[in-house]
């Protein structure tokens, strides 16, 4: 490619929106351009590296025994109604109308579409275990499209599903898949973490996310200093405690002026927060819900989510309480009527409770769990925190941020159960595929390489997936005899497959040089001044900056051999 003819509009001033490094690198580099709220074209640079990425997938998916195919994007309602998703999903699904006014919705996610082509092709044990997948758009209406392609509403997934007939079959795929992950986002060139999960809206126990660590990720995680335990903050486990019972004081309600807060509360009472319980009110799928927890922790809404077992949660509002005789800032679990009450599992254990008594500037204290209140829910709700003891191995958590690239579930029969795909064993008995999906996010997995490899200049691709291997820059455009050279060298490189682009514009040393640096090339071959005088030419890594000076004839074959080692790492 002849930097003249390539077409990359670099930007100069990257727009405000751009937060992260790999938005504003992939701007600033003509990788993408934006055409709405995320929605993105591939230019010709990032869509290389796109398939790149897309080949490295393949090759591991087709190694564990995955099969390529590719179904519609456009999936008619009935799949959806069938499976009970068509009026779960929520905003973030598209949907469409025909001509006609059928229902139809671009696809978030394919595991209707799949399991209903499973259910009408496969009959017998003997053709399981099956694992389909595909690279494909997929489309979400997400609430806040942002950082580019690591949140679009236009992203290519790879999705596959796996088919077996039976819990161990499941155990195999699922790990076939977790092993294959993990060795595509090494070729990709990724630091990252696999980490247990919550399986959200897509449902079935048994998760684990990818994730890129990368101080940019939206995703928080939780991993052990001693054992190998790591976890999304979204599900961390709490450690077992056995907290001791204390004798059971009388209830006491007492004044605590201007105390709307936990903290205020402790300190007016003389106890520590951690003797208090905070009552939180929640909406729930339109039911008000009361929510407990000790007063020195945080409610981690997806294990609360998990607990109601609900679509959508958010706090109730002021008058919804007052209206309900709770008081913001005073409420409290006694004498609440018609209302479910959640609390952690923690506060179960807790005895003579500092809560708050449904009255302007009141509390009650020596509140006990059976005596003075009941829970309708008794749960994990409660959201781990950096230093806290590892659940596994009594190590201490740490605390560190990921991009979350890919997501392994076990579904087992949720959806060969509810769509009635079913198999026969050797008996004839009729059975439901035992399921799993695995999705890989590529657009973000290239904006998480970027993310966790750039500097000030620009990206620094690792060679499998850089979008060219190689550029000549000659510095002196009036120079006939380094132009003959360079063109040489970009014909030789060429032959031996060395994905190279010669930068033959002109325009000053400077320019080109800062164009490669942002764009990334793994490697520069400089041809100047000392071409002439030593008859030498200058090699320069990207990645580690440093500089080779060879005899122009030796130039090529260091450079082919330079690339395909790195190729093979
Ligand atoms: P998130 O929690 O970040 O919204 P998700 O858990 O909903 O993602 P999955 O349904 O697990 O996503 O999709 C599989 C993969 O697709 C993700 O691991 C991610 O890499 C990618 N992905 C999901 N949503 C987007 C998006 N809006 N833009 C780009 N990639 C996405
Ligand atoms: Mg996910």
């Amino acid at each position: 490619m002849r930097a003249t003819q390539l077409y990359a509009p670099t930007l100069r001033e990257v727009p405000a929106e751009a937060e992260i490094a790999s938005h504003q690198l992939m701007l600033r580099s003509g990788m993408i351009h934006k055409i709405a709220a995320g929605l993105y074209t591939y230019m010709p640079l990032s869509w290389r590296v796109m398939k790149k990425i897309e080949e490295i997938i393949r090759e591991e998916m087709d190694e564990i025994g995955g099969q390529e195919m590719m179904m519609p994007i456009l999936h008619p309602a009935e799949i959806w109604l069938a499976s009970g998703r068509w009026n779960v999903y929520g905003a973030e699904m598209w949907r469409i109308q025909d001509r006609n006014g059928r229902n139809f919705c671009l696809g978030p996610t394919h595991e209707e579409m799949i399991t209903w082509l499973i259910k009408n092709d496969i009959r017998s044990y003997k053709q399981l275990p099956l694992r389909p997948y595909q690279i494909q758009n997929k489309y979400r209406d997400e609430r806040r499209p942002r950082f580019g392609l690591m949140r679009s509403r236009e992203f290519i997934m790879k999705d596959m599903y796996s088919f077996d007939r039976d819990e161990e079959g499941l155990d195999i795929s699922y790990r076939l898949a977790y092993d294959a992950y993990s060795r595509i986002f090494s070729r990709c060139g990724l630091n990252f973490r696999p980490v247990e999960a919550d399986s959200g809206a897509i449902g079935g126990k048994g998760s684990h996310e990818f994730m890129a660590l990368a101080e940019s990720g939206e995703a928080e995680i939780l991993y052990c200093d001693t054992c190998d335990y790591a976890a999304s903050t979204e599900i961390a486990a709490v450690p077992a405690e056995i907290l001791e019972k204390e004798e059971m004081k009388e209830i006491e309600e007492i004044l605590t002026p201007d105390c709307p807060t936990i903290e205020a509360v402790a300190e007016f009472v003389g106890l520590p927060a951690s003797k208090t319980v905070k009552s939180m009110v929640y909406d729930a799928d339109g039911e008000m819900v009361l929510v407990m927890i000790r007063g020195d922790r945080r409610i981690n809404e997806i294990k609360l989510q998990n607990a109601l077992g609900c679509l959508e949660l958010v706090f109730a509002t002021e008058e919804a309480m007052e209206a309900k005789g709770l008081p913001k800032g005073y409420i409290g679990p006694v004498g609440v009527k018609g209302i479910r009450i959640v609390i952690d599992e923690e506060v179960a254990q807790m005895s003579n409770q500092l809560v708050g008594a449904n009255k302007h500037n009141y509390h009650m204290l020596n509140v006990n769990l059976g005596r003075d209140y009941n829970a309708d829910i008794i749960y994990d709700i409660r959201m781990v925190e950096e230093g806290e003891v590892c659940p596994r191995c009594g190590g201490k958590l740490q605390k560190a941020r990921g991009i979350e690239v890919g997501q392994v579930f076990k579904l087992r029969t949720k959806y060969s159960a509810s769509m009635n795909a079913n198999f026969v064993d050797e008996e004839g008995i009729e059975h439901p595929f035992v399921m799993g999906c695995y999705g890989i996010g590529v657009g973000r997995t290239m904006a998480a390489v970027i993310e966790q490899s750039h500097d000030e200049h620009g990206i620094i691709w690792p060679m499998a997936i850089a979008p060219y291997q190689v550029i000549v820059v000659p510095v002196n455009d009036k120079d006939e005899e380094l132009i003959k050279l360079s063109e040489e060298m970009y014909t030789e490189l060429k032959k031996a497959k060395i994905e190279t682009v010669l930068d033959d514009r002109k325009e000053r040393p400077g320019v080109k040089f800062n164009d490669a640096d942002l764009i990334g090339y793994p490697i520069r071959i400089t041809l100047g001044k000392k071409v002439q005088t030593e008859g030498l030419a200058e090699i320069k890594f990207r990645a580690t900056g440093e500089v080779v000076a060879l005899p122009v004839a030796e130039v090529v074959p260091y450079v082919i051999n330079a690339v395909n080692e790195a190729l093979v790492k």
